[in-house]
């Protein structure tokens, strides 16, 4: 019997991290910049304060300036606006995040749409969707990104690969599909109105889970040697962290499979520094 490979999500991002330090350390050298990231929170969220503590701990951790603006929960849509407006215009923030989700007198969308699109480091503006899609320089939202560094390295090329992305959202499940598109994989979107989930999931030689649905995914769905890339994280009544695929099942059928956590997690933040490196020497060249 084969051995499932392991990918280990944590050592690829830590790889990642010291070459974007050591990136950032010569932007610093040859330009006398630091690269800034700038992360905005509305509202006191538990888990958004986590991400965002731990998005500007990784940052400052690479060299790269890390800048908070914490609002409170009653921020108008047009105070953020002003504050999305005073970062797109200041020279030393190269990348502006808008922790999601906003509170509900705020709509994202606007948010989005206000950040310039050469700073837009979650890589949601419209803008930087339409290139993505068209094949243009992009910038890449960051999991999906994470993921597709994670295949590279695991499978080398994957063309002609047949990939299903389980999942259509528009930060995880469809970049995902572009990016396999742009990889020319043949790629599937399957989500809650397809009619035989497990049967297409069995066609994946490439299988990425999105769908935030604890352990979903079984082992019988899975294509013995199929490389999967679980991106869910569910949290279950007992504590324990799950993805969106049953790993013990999944363990005796793939051929390499991403752990939850240990897997995407960890290249999500590392993909957040890759993008502000990205746009700060996009800007300056
Ligand atoms: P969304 O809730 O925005 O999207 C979920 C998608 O899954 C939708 O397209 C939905 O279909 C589909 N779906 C839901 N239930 C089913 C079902 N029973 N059968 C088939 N399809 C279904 O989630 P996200 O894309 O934002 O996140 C997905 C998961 O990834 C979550 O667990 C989230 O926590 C995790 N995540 C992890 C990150 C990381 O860094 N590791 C980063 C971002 C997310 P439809 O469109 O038809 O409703």
């Amino acid at each position: 019997m084969v051995e499932t490979r392991l990918i280990d999500g944590k050592a690829a991002a830590a790889a990642l991290r010291a070459r974007i330090a050591a990136a950032a350390t010569e932007i610093k050298v040859r330009h006398g910049i630091v690269p800034g990231l700038a992360a905005v929170l509305v509202g006191d969220d538990p888990a958004s304060d986590v991400y965002v503590r731990s998005k500007a701990k990784a940052t400052r951790e690479a060299g790269l300036a890390s800048v908070e603006h914490r609002l409170p929960a009653a921020t108008g849509e047009a105070e953020l606006l002003r504050l999305v407006a005073s970062l797109n215009a200041d020279p030393a923030i190269d990348g502006i995040l808008v922790q999601l989700p906003l509170p509900p007198q705020i709509e994202p969308q606007r948010v989005i749409e206000a950040i310039d699109p050469a700073k837009d480091v979650d890589g949601f503006h419209p803008q930087n969707v339409g290139r993505l899609w068209s094949g243009g320089t992009a910038l890449v939202p960051c999991t999906p990104y994470g993921c597709l560094m994670l295949l590279r390295e695991t499978l080398g090329g994957i063309a002609g690969a047949e990939a299903v992305v389980l999942g259509r959202s528009n930060i995880v499940g469809k970049p995902m599909a572009a990016l396999l598109t742009a990889a020319d994989a043949t790629v599937t979107i399957a989500h809650s109105r397809t009619r035989d989930l497990p049967a297409e999931c069995r066609r994946a030689e490439v299988l990425v889970a999105a769908v935030g649905r604890p352990e979903m995914v079984r082992g019988a769905w899975i294509a013995p040697g199929a490389t999967v890339i679980d991106v869910g994280i569910n949290r279950l009544p007992d504590g324990r962290l799950v993805g969106d695929v049953a790993y013990a099942e999944a363990l005796a059928v793939a051929g390499a499979i991403t752990p939850v956590p240990g897997g995407v997690g960890p290249m999500t933040i590392a993909c957040l520094l890759e993008n502000t490196l990205r746009a700060a020497e996009a800007r300056r060249r």
